[in-house]
């Protein structure tokens, strides 16, 4: 595990010295789905802070053995309207937004105690039925309206492209996101974050100014079939 942390964290800093910016400047998510509480301890041992969840059941297990580490909880996973609660109560940032009434559920939901919640929009890029995420051309209007929710902040754009075999097909997508980023804050919005990057492209997505890479098999290994 030791191992692992240190040459993905050297792949890391690599592509981000080659886009320009410094190591510091591309957070490792480490996404959890299927892995077990221990294994998290073990990699937040190696220094790795920022923990991804994707199925809410397990992950509410995870968050109970693992209180008191000092981690950053991310909600990753798709979500259902009638599952916003848990989310708003446990998690510091949501990258998958997609909807009002989600937003608005999770904004109603947050704890008066604790810091607004940190959310990304999800864009689906190719209009992919099989992949949650607004439009290219709906992005404007749910940005706007999300920024208005008072116990939220809006902090980037978040995406999962179709595969690519190779780095210039991977990168295209991964501009388009920069490029709806760089659109809205032409405008004022103040985003500071690009979740894009998974295990087999996050190389691709820091060239084109990725600030969380979102990294699951190529951290812990293939994925457990299930958790138990
Ligand atoms: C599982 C998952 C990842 C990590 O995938 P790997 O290919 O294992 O790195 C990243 N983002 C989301 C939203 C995921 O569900």
């Amino acid at each position: 595990m030791p191992e692992r942390v240190r040459r993905l964290r050297e792949r890391i800093a690599a592509a981000a010295v080659r886009s320009g910016r410094s190591a510091e400047s591309v957070t490792l998510l480490a996404a959890a789905k299927s892995q077990p509480a221990e294994l998290i301890r073990a990699i937040a041992g190696e220094g790795v802070r920022d923990i991804g969840e994707s199925y809410l059941g397990e992950a509410l297990g995870k968050l109970a053995a693992l209180e008191g580490l000092p981690l950053t909880w991310h909600f990753i996973g798709r979500l259902q309207a009638n599952k916003t609660r848990p989310v708003a109560e446990h998690f510091a940032w949501v990258h998958g937004v997609d909807r009002l009434r989600i937003a608005e559920r999770l904004s109603a939901q947050r704890p008066f105690h604790a810091p607004a919640l940190n959310v990304c929009i999800q864009v689906n890029l190719a209009a992919e039925a099989t992949k949650g995420g607004v439009s290219p051309a709906e992005l404007p209007v749910l940005a706007g309206q999300l920024a208005a929710l008072p116990r939220l902040k809006l902090r980037g754009l978040m995406c999962i492209p179709p595969e690519e075999a190779d780095p210039a097909g991977q990168r295209r997508w991964f501009a388009q996101l920069r490029r709806l980023q760089e659109a809205l804050n032409a405008g004022g919005a103040g985003l500071d974050t690009l979740s894009m990057g998974m295990s087999a492209d996050f190389e691709s997505a820091i060239l084109e100014g990725a600030t969380v890479v979102r990294i699951g098999t190529a951290l812990f290994g293939p994925r457990p079939a299930k958790l138990g």
